[in-house]
């Protein structure tokens, strides 16, 4: 009996050490599979690095016709920023504030926002307690929130598929911070979990607040330089938005006695100290501290410095240069643009129909697709991302239209009442010649329409789909017609925040157009606004910082969109969102080797991360735009008389009326009725 005993005991405990080697081995197993998933992740990292213009420039040297980009990321809406004035913060340890601060520091996207944004969110961070099984994030659900994984274990899955795990540090879901983007994996807790959250709605409208008021806070420290006593508060906004901030260390000699002066600055942060010489020695003269400034003079005159600066700690200044200050200051005079110019008209451009006149919404009928795989079905122009635009005709007088559609149920719970009712009331009063006319405008139970002229000469973006990269002249001239556009809309206090190739029609004579104005927007000059909306691509660093935006956000986009014409693929892209926002906040341009170098002057200059740096945002305007010498075959006056051939008519096919579309199926859904009443007025 015990010789047994002691033969299990024996077992057991053998047992018991196979157990503890499986569970050893495991242990090993897991930990190397994360380390190959890292290294997965770094090699996707290292790939989409590589895919950028450079890489496709070399590769258009061996093929004939570059590769394009053929998805972009999702358009944002501008979505109303919420009156939070009270929120909680949550009181966090040393030890917490460091572990969260690493974490951000670690997060490629996170890590570029600016201190005072990194400071704010870890105010506002909240905990959250979850337990096993917990789900945090489902995939396909819309956003609102972003954690960091302050302890336990979660898993990332997507398609029922994991993906990898997630550990104390980690942060996820933070792109919906900026907004309400659809989650493409889900995380659920595998321990229990302990987590920092904050909510979008919450973050923005602390830091709109915040830029709010650092504006109006460096509004008035500017107010207190005399150089500066003659300049109105639209002159001394354009200022800050071209000053930009630097560090000094503690004993860094910021300006020195006797050197030439060239810089105007204004204390942020920490304490200044100016010292004279006098007989060989350095003497104290005072000490300057948040608000006040130093150097006004040289904005103004050749000076040499009379004292010395000398930080005194750790120092933050806001800085302009003279040279700087010239090209913002006196402010841009928008040239007058002539509407009666645009009144002349070519004998073969379509008959202009006044809005309201006769067209009636039964009266339209669907032109159908005449051979192909739709034959017979409607001709659809276009899919946006709130609607379709359909071709239709009257049988009236047999011109053609393109009809928007947009559900109206979509419309509610999009929340873009206010911009769908802008939309149409803008581009009802708007008479350019580099716009599309909206000839009239209905609503039924579910749907409004839009009836727009028709530009059949195709979107610029199939175009570019199609050629890979556009000649130089094709791209001057697009981007020429742009120009003449902006020109308009900013006269007349637009700025029009969706600029890329899609929205982009040619007509019949290769004029380039604007269509859609779902997301312009009417803004006092000198005010800003603080809606994050665009396409990824082509947002200004600005817009992504939450720290106002303006006309100037328009110019950005004006780079992007003429490099992306002559590459075939912007200058800031990627398969993932945050990278693409790194990479704008980074501004670093990398242009292809047989680029022009007058375009890579406009685009650096167009693209210029300070937005009061920007050509067309600095004192001439966009008049400075114009006379770049990129644009020098571009005779603007006869650009705007339509009395210039345009190179782009070699781009428009011959035959239906809608060849030159890419081909849509026809969307036979009808959508549900919505009768809250917004629309009254459209
Ligand atoms: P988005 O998702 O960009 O907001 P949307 O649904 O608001 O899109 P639009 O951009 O106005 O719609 O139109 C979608 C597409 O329809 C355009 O990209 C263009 O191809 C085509 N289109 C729009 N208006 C016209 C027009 N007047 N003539 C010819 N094609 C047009
Ligand atoms: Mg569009």
């Amino acid at each position: 009996m015990e010789a047994e005993l002691e033969k299990l005991r024996k077992k057991l405990k053998k047992q018991c050490q196979l157990n503890k080697d499986l569970q050893n081995h495991n242990q090993e197993l897991e930990r190397r599979l994360q380390e190959k998933e890292k290294l997965v992740q770094e090699l996707q990292s290292h790939f989409d690095e590589l895919a950028t213009p450079e890489s496709n420039s070399q590769r258009s040297s061996n093929e004939s016709v570059p590769e394009v980009q053929q998805i972009r990321a999702a358009v944002m809406a501008p979505e109303p920023i919420p009156d939070i004035l009270e929120v909680t913060r949550v009181k966090k340890t040393a030890g917490e504030t460091e572990q969260i601060k690493r974490s951000i520091q670690r997060n490629d996207f996170l890590r570029r926002l600016d201190e005072e944004q990194i400071t704010m969110m870890v105010e506002l961070l909240v905990t959250l307690d979850r337990a096993p099984g917990d789900e945090i994030i489902v995939e396909g659900s819309e956003g609102d929130s972003m954690y960091i994984v302050s302890a336990g274990e979660l898993k990332v899955s997507q398609a029922g598929r994991d993906l990898r795990t997630l550990t104390s540090g980690d942060v996820f879901g933070e792109l919906a911070i900026l907004y309400n983007c659809k989650r493409t994996a889900s995380v659920r807790a595998v321990t229990p979990v302990k987590l920092w959250c904050i909510e979008r709605q919450t973050y923005r409208a602390i830091m709109t607040n915040k830029s709010k008021k650092r504006r109006e806070q460096l509004l008035g420290f500017l107010k207190t330089a005399q150089t500066l006593k003659a300049l109105n508060d639209l002159q001394l906004s354009k200022i800050i938005d071209s000053m930009e901030e630097v560090k000094f260390q503690d004993s860094e000699v910021i300006v020195r006695e006797g050197e030439e002066g060239n810089s105007f600055y204004i204390i942020l942060k920490g304490e200044v100290l100016v010292t004279k010489r006098m007989n060989g020695q350095q003497k104290p003269i005072r000490k300057l501290g948040q608000g006040e400034h130093f150097g006004e003079l040289a904005l103004i005159r050749e000076i040499l410095r009379t004292a010395t600066c000398t930080a005194v700690g750790p120092v933050t200044c806001f800085c302009i240069d003279k040279e700087v200050f010239e090209e913002t200051i006196p402010i841009e005079n928008l040239e007058l643009y002539d509407d009666r110019q645009s009144v002349l008209e070519d004998e073969s451009e379509p008959e202009r129909i006044q809005p309201g006149t006769t067209l009636q919404l039964k009266d339209l009928i669907p032109v159908l697709y005449q051979e192909g795989r739709y034959q017979g079905e409607p001709v659809t122009l276009g899919v946006g991302g709130f609607g379709s635009v359909q071709l239709v005709t009257t049988l009236h007088h047999g011109k053609y239209f393109a009809m928007k559609k947009v559900s109206k149920k979509l419309i509610v719970s999009k929340r873009q009442q206010e911009h769908v009712l802008f939309e149409r009331r803008i581009m009802q009063s708007l008479q350019c010649d580099f716009i599309v006319r909206l000839h009239a405008a209905f609503k039924d139970s579910s749907y409004i329409y839009m009836v727009m002229e028709f530009c059949s000469g195709g979107e610029i973006w199939s175009k570019l789909k199609e050629m890979g990269r556009f000649e130089e002249p094709v791209a001057v001239f697009c981007t020429a017609c742009v120009v003449e556009a902006y020109a308009y809309l900013h006269k007349k206090s637009i700025i029009y925040r969706d600029l890329k190739p899609e929205n982009l029609v040619l007509d019949h004579r290769g004029y380039v157009k604007l269509v859609d104005f779902g997301f312009a927007k009417e803004l006092a000059k000198g005010s800003k606004t603080y809606s994050f909306c665009g396409t990824p691509e082509y947002m200004a660093p600005e817009i992504i910082q939450n720290q106002g935006h303006d006309f100037a956000a328009d110019f950005w986009a004006l780079g992007v969109l003429a490099y992306e014409l002559l590459v075939g693929s912007p200058p800031f892209s990627s398969s993932e969102p945050q990278k693409i926002y790194s990479k704008i906040l980074d501004g670093v341009l990398k242009f292809p080797p047989n680029m022009n170098e007058g375009a890579k002057s406009l685009i650096s200059k167009l693209c210029r991360q300070r937005p009061g740096q920007r050509l067309g945002n600095t004192k001439n305007g966009i008049k400075d735009v114009r006379h770049h010498r990129w644009f020098s075959s571009i005779n603007w006056h006869k650009l705007r008389m339509r009395q210039m051939d345009a190179p782009t008519v070699k781009l428009i096919r011959k035959g239906p009326c809608y060849i030159n579309f890419d081909r849509f199926p026809f969307d036979k859904t009808q959508a549900d009725p919505e009768f809250s009443g917004w629309d009254q007025d459209f």
